[in-house]
């Protein structure tokens, strides 16, 4: 038997017989499984909490986008664009990607919307999928998820911190300790500067066989490789902080100093320098507090004020922030967390027989049409299995109607935690149920609409 894989052409019809492997995900994709929704549901709900606390409002953008939109902007030499991207051409002939980050196309939808010409800053969040052909391993997939903040029309060092402000909070409202990395890297001329003395620095350094090929092409990616021999040469390596230009330090001091005043701890890491070709100034990573060796990102952004101008707009500064969503679950898990299931409903109702079956889908719609998170299993038929369930999804009442309660006109209301039943008039159901759910905790409001 060929070892090889054999390649099935895009228009040959697949074939299946009983011996045929069982068709799974894809290497680096995953399924999220209804346990797992809990934890994904409290993440995006704590990001929107944080983006609506901070007047962001939301965008999303398609999964597919020119090739040349990141290309672009992202950079040719590094690992996103020149290994990992998703690319093909489609039917129209046209090179498309899909998406592999989230700011070029948030800087796209900008210049697309005419969001100059809204009152600026103009602050986005999104939370979306990413797909990169990286090496999988624990933490890194081929699609994986991020949230992330954009801050499009500012220049100002205040938005910079800002943002680093909004990803620590965040952090902490998942119950997690976030440990700030900031640089600044310059601008395109302070930049050129310090460029010109890392490649002399470097020149008769021995670094790694990807950064040989860096050196020329993208030498400030040499700063942040992981490789033993690159590091080694760092240490004495001229600090990018040195050669900022005075605007440049000025606005990096001013950052500082805001974090500073809003008592938010960072390590000044003079080698960040994030990789993307569209960072400048600012630029930040947040791991997680290393109580092992290693150390996880768990998010990272910056200043990007040449990003929207190289895909065709006007000259406009902006700074963003993402953060992955895979990794803060990965942690989450990892300290044992509680994270509160859902609530399952408040009120189930059970039937006993044809007549009452029909009598309670249409108390089920009721009670939902006022506002109250009803749950059923039409599909059984013993009590004690409805209960069962209803017990599962923990609600707090169960409202029971057999043959008896049909002749009668009543049905019953079970407290689930007391198991105290009382029989009431089938028509004044609805209102004794949102009478009693309301005086629950004295909080929770049904809506009134009928
Ligand atoms: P980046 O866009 O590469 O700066 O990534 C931002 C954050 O997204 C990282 O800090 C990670 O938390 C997360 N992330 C990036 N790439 C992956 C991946 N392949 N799998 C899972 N999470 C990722």
């Amino acid at each position: 038997m060929s070892r090889h894989k054999k390649i099935v052409h895009e228009n040959e019809p697949v074939k299946f017989n009983k011996h045929s492997h069982k068709i799974q995900a894809l290497k680096g994709f995953k399924d999220i499984l209804p346990e797992h929704q809990k934890f994904w549901n409290f993440v995006a709900e704590k990001v929107k909490d944080t983006a609506e606390d901070y007047s962001f409002q939301k965008i999303d953008t398609p999964v597919l986008e020119s090739a040349l939109l990141f290309q672009r902007t992202i950079g040719e030499e590094t690992d996103i664009v020149a290994k990992e991207m998703y690319t093909f051409t489609d039917k129209s002939g046209e090179l498309i990607t899909m998406r592999p980050e989230m700011t070029a196309p948030v800087a796209r939808a900008y210049i697309e919307h005419g969001m100059i010409s809204w009152p600026q800053p103009v602050k986005l969040w999104y939370l979306a999928s990413l797909f990169r052909h990286e090496n999988t391993q624990a933490g890194r997939l081929r699609e994986h998820h991020q949230f992330g903040f954009e801050v499009l029309g500012g220049a100002e060092p205040e938005l910079d911190a800002e943002l680093v402000i909004v990803a620590q909070g965040l952090y902490k409202s998942f119950g997690l300790e976030a440990e700030i990395e900031i640089n600044s890297i310059g601008c395109s001329t302070c930049r050129r500067e310090y460029i010109k003395s890392l490649k002399k620095f470097l020149r008769d350094k021995k670094v790694c066989e990807t950064c040989e090929g860096r050196l020329e092409r993208n030498p400030l990616r040499v700063l942040d490789c992981k490789e033993k021999k690159c590091q080694e040469n760092l240490v004495e390596a001229p600090q990018i902080l040195d050669s900022l230009c005075e605007d440049c330090k000025n606005h990096f001091v001013k950052v500082l100093e805001i974090l500073d005043d809003n008592s938010i701890g960072y390590n000044l890491n003079p080698y960040l320098v994030r990789g993307l070709d569209y960072y400048n100034r600012t630029v930040f990573e947040i791991f997680t507090k290393s109580q092992t060796e290693d150390k996880m990102a768990l998010g990272g952004g910056g200043r990007y004020d040449y990003l929207i101008e190289q895909i065709g707009g006007r000259p406009t500064p902006a700074v963003g922030f993402a953060g992955g969503l895979e990794r803060v679950i990965i942690k989450i898990r990892e300290l044992g967390f509680e994270i509160k299931e859902e609530g399952h409903g408040d009120v189930f109702v059970a039937q006993l027989g044809d007549e009452a079956r029909k009598k309670c889908m249409k108390l089920f719609n009721e009670l939902r049409k006022h506002g109250v998170k009803t749950r059923e299993a039409f599909n059984k038929k013993g009590l004690t299995e409805q209960l069962e369930i209803a017990n599962r999804l923990k609600v707090k009442y169960a409202l029971i109607l057999g043959q008896k309660e049909i002749m009668d006109g009543t049905i019953i209301i079970r407290d689930m935690e007391s198991g105290i039943q009382e029989i009431i008039d089938l028509e004044k159901v609805v209102p004794e149920i949102k009478r009693r759910l309301l005086g629950m905790n004295g909080l929770k409001v049904y809506s009134e609409k009928e």
